[in-house]
């Protein structure tokens, strides 16, 4: 007999959880399948995000953070501590309780909103019927909904002539289980995962060395931010190697070897750990079958329109799987306004006002347009900026290497994009994100009280420093 519910959810990472616990909130009979598996051989939702993404590379990237504060910057505090170790099956261990935590809480809250887990594969058929295959079983179970949301996932792209063994050549799963710090760790990638566990790994002792195709460093990130953060961490010790491509990688005993061509020519490379991180494609695979009806485009990720429907009515699709940036909050915030639209309320995402961070150290953070695209783009802009060495609290707090960097409309001083490189940017942003979705100006934030002594008044004096009358710097 086919088990019939309002809404079924394809996959529990941040869009799908998301989703089926705000679909349960609306009154919907709403069930989640989810094929993931902890480490201690039970059902662990939350995805990618949860398990090997943004939660367990922020617990190594804090663990890290301490170890290094601990041996390089107390000593200014006048705290000395001599034979500083660290125990790194602690640090995972510390890393795998937080990840159960999360995990299990996602758990309870199903239980409480009544949304049916189902542990196990599910497989999208004609008509919104769905196939589940229960976690190490081969029985099939029919499922029925009257809407469907795809919220599957990513997976990392592996590049030619450099085969995963899980153990010398690794991904991110992999890179966030190493039981003893690589004396030479090589990442291909010089992006958002190379940079933030590469910089795990370097703190804690590893020579990390990114190689990285492009001749520019972080494209994506307005220029003046990209420049300042390539010379921070060079300095801190990554050494990153643009215009380098990987010719191929082969494992040598205890070492993995790496051919490579950059402009002085071919050479190769030793390291005895490699992470593959050049991004992350949609996985699709065996989630749809041949009449399901949904497409793909040509970079495999399933067909959405801007409220994230399918090519079959009541099929939606949510997350890393379908266009946009594949970032938690952009697959959650769609997952929420997909139930919503489902429950025939009115919903919508501003794709350009979804901010990004990097959590490195200092910290990396974004919203709406970099100078480069403005200029592309032939728009009239002023920028202001203010550098946190300015600020009391950054120099206070012992970090204040960095600045905030603001860009307005030359007409209407709408902001059109804010840059942060510092201390606290993933929390700072924020304020940006609300003013930009409120199409704030900048005389908007340089009218508004910031509380002294803050990180929060950098963002205060760029925006003075657009009208050119920040206190604190020159104009
Ligand atoms: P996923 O989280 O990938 O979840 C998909 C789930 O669906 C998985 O559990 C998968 O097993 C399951 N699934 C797939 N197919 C099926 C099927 N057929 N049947 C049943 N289940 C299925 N983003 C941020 O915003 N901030 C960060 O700090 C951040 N850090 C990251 C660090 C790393 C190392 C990585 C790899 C990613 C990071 N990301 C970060 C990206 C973030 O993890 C993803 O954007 C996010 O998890 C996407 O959510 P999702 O729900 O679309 O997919
Ligand atoms: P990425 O797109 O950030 O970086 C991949 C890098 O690899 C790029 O700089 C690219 O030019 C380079 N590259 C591609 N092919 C190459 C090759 N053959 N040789 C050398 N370099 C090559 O991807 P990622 O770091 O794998 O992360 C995947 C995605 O996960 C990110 O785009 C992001 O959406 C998400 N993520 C987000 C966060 C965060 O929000 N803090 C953290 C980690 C991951």
């Amino acid at each position: 007999m086919t088990e019939k519910f309002d809404v079924i959810v394809i996959g529990g990472g941040p869009g799908g959880y998301v989703a089926a616990i705000r679909a349960a909130q609306l009154g919907l009979s709403t069930a989640c399948i989810d094929m993931n598996t902890g480490k201690n051989g039970k059902a662990a939702l939350g995805g990618t995000c949860l398990n090997v993404g943004c939660i367990p590379s922020k617990a190594l990237l804090d663990s890290s953070k301490h170890f290094h504060h601990l041996q390089h910057d107390y000593a200014s505090h006048g705290i000395s501590v001599s034979n500083a170790s660290i125990d790194i099956n602690t640090m995972i261990s510390r890393k795998d309780d937080v990840v159960s935590k999360l995990t299990g809480g996602v758990a309870q809250l199903f239980k409480a909103n009544k949304v049916r887990q189902f542990h196990g594969r599910g497989r999208l058929l004609a008509d919104r019927q769905v196939e589940f295959t229960p976690h190490a079983s081969t029985e099939k179970i029919m499922l029925e909904a009257q809407n469907i949301i795809l919220a599957a996932g990513s997976v990392p792209i592996a590049i030619p002539n450099v085969t995963f063994d899980n153990k010398r050549i690794i991904d991110n799963e992999g890179a966030l289980n190493l039981t003893e710090v690589p004396n030479r760790l090589g990442v291909i990638g010089a992006g958002v995962i190379g940079l933030e566990l590469g910089s795990v790994w370097q703190r804690l002792g590893s020579k990390v060395t990114l190689l990285e195709a492009l001749p520019e460093f972080l494209p994506a990130a307005d220029h003046d931010v990209a420049k300042q953060a390539g010379r921070l961490f060079k300095k801190q010790g990554l050494d990153i190697r643009l215009g380098t491509m990987v010719k191929s990688a082969n494992i040598d005993g205890d070492v993995v070897n790496v051919k490579i061509e950059d402009k002085t020519g071919q050479s190769e490379i030793s390291f005895d750990r490699l992470l593959v991180a050049v991004g992350r494609k949609p996985y699709t695979d065996g989630l749809l079958s041949d009449d399901s009806g949904v497409t793909l485009n040509e970079r495999g990720q399933i067909d959405v329109n801007e409220q994230s429907q399918t090519s079959v009515p009541g099929v939606w699709a949510v997350g890393d799987c379908v266009r946009g940036p594949m970032l938690a909050h952009k697959a959650s915030e769609e997952g929420i306004a997909v139930a919503e639209l489902i429950a025939g309320k009115a919903a919508h995402i501003h794709f350009d006002t979804i901010p990004w961070v990097i959590y490195t150290d200092p910290e990396i953070a974004w919203v709406g347009k970099t100078e480069q695209q403005l200029k592309e783009e032939g728009v009239a802009y002023r920028s202001g900026s203010f550098p946190f060495a300015a600020t009391g609290r950054g120099l206070a707090m012992g970090d204040a290497a960095g600045m905030v960097k603001m860009l307005a409309d030359e007409v209407t001083d709408e902001i059109l994009g804010v840059h942060i490189i510092g201390p606290n940017a993933s929390e700072l942003i924020a304020e940006c994100v609300v003013t930009m979705e409120f199409h704030g100006a900048s005389e908007d934030l340089a009218r508004i009280v910031h509380a002294h002594p803050t990180l929060s008044e950098a963002v205060h004096e760029a925006a003075l420093h657009l009208d050119k009358r920040a206190i604190h710097r020159g104009n």
